[in-house]
This record gives C-alpha cells, structure tokens and sequence, in this order.
C-alpha cells in the first residue's frame, strides 16, 4: 500500500470517499498507516450502504468512531475504514436516544444541563456514543451498561437492522458481545434511560470522587458539580484530550485491571509478600463469582515502569502509569515495543499477563 496524499475521489450526497487516505489522524494516538479507502457516512442509511458494499465485495472492514480505542499498524488497513459521523440526540423525558456519531462527551453534558441523572460520571471520555457499548464504556463508578436499554445495530450477519435489549448485550467489565464477535454489528443508535433527580447526581460510588466532592459514598451531589469534579479529577490524569498535552495523545488505560480467580490471587498475594515486604497489600476489589480485581496502574508502577518511563518517541504518561502515549514522532511499532516491554516486566514480577483494552489493527501485542 502505498502512502500518498489523499484525494477525493467520489463524493455520493455527503458521504465521502478517500483512497489510500491517512487513518493517524483520526485517531488520538495519531499512529498507524493509510487505508486503502475511507469513506465517512453522515445517516444511518449511508452506513449501511457502505458496509453492504464492503460485504458484497468481500473487502475488509474497518469501523473508526473517534479513533481513541484504536491501536493502527503502520502498514495501515487494506480495506474498506468506514468513518461513523452520524448525528441525532433526542430527549424525551428521561428516556436519551444517541447516534452512533455523537461525540459522547458532548452528549453527557447536554443530559447534566437537561438535570437528567446515570451518565455524568462519564463526562470527558473521548470518542462516539456508538463506540460506548463495545467495550462498555467507564469510569468513576459509572458504566453505560447501567443506562442502555437498547442497541439499534446492523447486522451484518443477518444483514439486516436490529434491535439488541440490554440483557442481550453481554456487558462486563470493559466487554459486550460486540466486543467478543468484533465488526458484526455496526451500531448506529444507543438508546438509555436516565433518572429524573431533580437536578441531582446519581449516588456518587467511586471513593475517589466521594473524596474530591467532600461527601460519602452513596451520596447525591448536584448534577454539574459532579460532572465537573470528574472531569477535573480527568485532567489531572492526562484522560481529557487536549491537543497540547502529549500525555493525551493515547487511548486512555492501555490495559485492563486483571480479573483474577481465588487461587490465581492467592499466588498473587503470595508474590506480592516475597517481591515487596511482609506489609505490602496489592489492591483487590471483589469481581464477583470468587474473583478479585487487582489494579493494573499498580502493578506497573510495583514492576518499575513509573511516570514518564521510557526515552523513546513513546512512553508512560507523565501523569498516569496506565496511559501509554506518543509524545510525538513515535510509530506503531515504538508503542507496540513499549507495551510489550511493560507485559514482559509486570509478568515477571508478579506473574500476571496484562491484555491491552485499544482494539489492535492489523497489529498484535
Ligand atoms: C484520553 C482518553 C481517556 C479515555 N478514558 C476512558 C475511560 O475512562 N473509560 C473507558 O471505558 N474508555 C476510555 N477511553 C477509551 C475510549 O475513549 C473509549 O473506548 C471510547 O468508547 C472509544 O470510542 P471511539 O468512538 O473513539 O471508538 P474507536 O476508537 O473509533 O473504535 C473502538 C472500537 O469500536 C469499534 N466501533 C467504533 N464505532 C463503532 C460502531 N458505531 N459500531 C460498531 N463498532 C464500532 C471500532 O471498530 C473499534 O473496534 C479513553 C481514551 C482516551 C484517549
């Protein structure tokens, strides 16, 4: 594939179409190479269309969002990368419908100005409201699966639109069934259904919010105030995207928290004692059926991989061990290298493998 400029080579209505068109862009990390078309889709109908044309085809497809779970090879996407730009929010009562293209940010500050409650913890997350249910999206004791009632999506299976209930998604800490069966349904509209509190949050869960709004856990707080406390605590942590800030050119957590089982904690516990001193306690919150979560920013800060670690055009966020970053110039592959290098350490010490949350194209850890 070969990287040149861009150039329109159809325009339909208002989808357009790019060949050989630079994906980098589109994606916070501003890593990885061209697709060999991209096209970007405006309605529903146009998503369709392309991704039928792409099947009927038999060219690879690839759906970008706001590109900011994304992890692209350098050699790029041979296929068909569809950009997802619909728009359409609509309120009725306490009951939110979002296109798969609204920026989700934007949405969850319209939903606080409406005083409507269950997504205001979720403020300052980049990317589309159709990318929410992928990975079930979340952070600060909230997760959208809470709030969705209903994922309108286009099977491309079935090849035909469908609506998916929330018991049918399979949600679970960041996963769903989109995620398990990747590029099956192209989601077009997210439908949740939000609480009415008269202006007030959600009961604050996450201790860190509870501490930074100067209440307990299970406490309401007002509605803006808990946006911004969140989005304020994000910021301080590199999780806001500002074009300025080389700690924010990443996909966020570039791994999950482990989910391990009673005997793989034990070993962990054990390790943790030997590695660390008889006091040392690794973080562990109950994941239910047995399990326990440990925490992933841990265990590579324990294994040696600090704040800003590494000398290469990739390295540690400077504000948050779990943010892997480009601070401009890096490739794919000095990012790929860096994360490996975290993997590799963290299993050493502590015997646990790290899996990366940012979907890789065309590309494996
Ligand atoms: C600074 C920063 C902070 C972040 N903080 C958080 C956080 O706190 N919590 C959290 O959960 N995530 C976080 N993320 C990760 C990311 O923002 C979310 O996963 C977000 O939902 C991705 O949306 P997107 O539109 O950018 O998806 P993309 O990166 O474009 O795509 C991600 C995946 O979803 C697929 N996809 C995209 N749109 C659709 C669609 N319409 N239908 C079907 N598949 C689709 C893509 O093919 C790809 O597999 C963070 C990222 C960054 C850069």
């Amino acid at each position: 594939m070969r990287a040149v400029p861009s150039v329109p080579s159809r325009s339909l209505g208002r989808v357009q179409e790019l060949h050989d068109a630079p994906l980098a862009p589109l994606t916070t990390f501003r890593l990885g190479g061209p697709a060999t078309r991209l096209i970007t889709a405006t309605t529903d109908e146009e998503v369709i269309a392309a991704v039928r044309e792409a099947d009927d085809s038999g060219a690879p497809l690839l759906l970008i969002g706001g590109g900011s779970n994304l992890v692209i090879g350098d050699k790029g996407f041979d296929g068909t990368a569809l950009r997802i730009a619909t728009r359409g929010f609509s309120l009725d009562g306490t009951r939110l419908e979002l296109a798969a293209g609204e920026v989700w940010t934007d949405a969850v500050g319209r939903t606080v100005e409406a005083g409507l409650a269950g997504i205001e913890c979720l403020a300052g997350i980049p990317g589309s409201a159709g990318a929410t249910p992928i990975q079930n999206v979340g952070a600060y004791g909230q997760e959208v699966s809470s709030t969705i009632t209903e994922v309108i999506a286009y099977d491309r299976r079935a090849r035909e639109t469908v609506t998916i209930p929330n018991a049918e998604c399979a949600f679970s800490y960041r996963h769903s069934r989109f995620k398990a069966d990747p590029g099956r349904h192209v989601v077009l509209r997210v439908r949740f259904e939000l609480e009415d509190a008269q202006g007030l949050s959600a009961p604050v869960k996450y201790a860190e919010t509870a501490r930074a709004l100067g209440v307990e856990p299970g406490d309401r707080v007002s509605l803006a105030v808990a946006r911004e406390t969140v989005l304020k605590l994000r910021s301080g942590k590199g999780m806001v995207l500002d074009p300025e800030d080389h700690d924010t050119w990443s996909a966020g957590s570039f791994f999950t928290n482990p989910v391990l089982t009673h005997e793989e904690f034990a070993a962990f516990h054990a390790r943790v004692k030997e590695l660390l001193g008889a006091d040392a306690e690794p973080p562990a919150y109950a994941a239910g059926d047995g399990h326990t979560k440990t925490s992933a920013a841990w265990l590579i800060d324990k294994a040696g991989f600090t704040k800003g670690y590494g000398t290469g055009p990739a390295r540690i966020s400077t504000k948050h061990t779990l943010a892997l970053t480009n601070r401009g110039g890096a490739t794919t592959e000095d990012l790929l290298a860096l994360a490996r290098e975290v993997v590799a350490g963290v299993r050493e010490a502590f015997g646990i493998t790290l899996v990366n949350e940012p979907v890789t194209v065309g590309v494996s850890l």
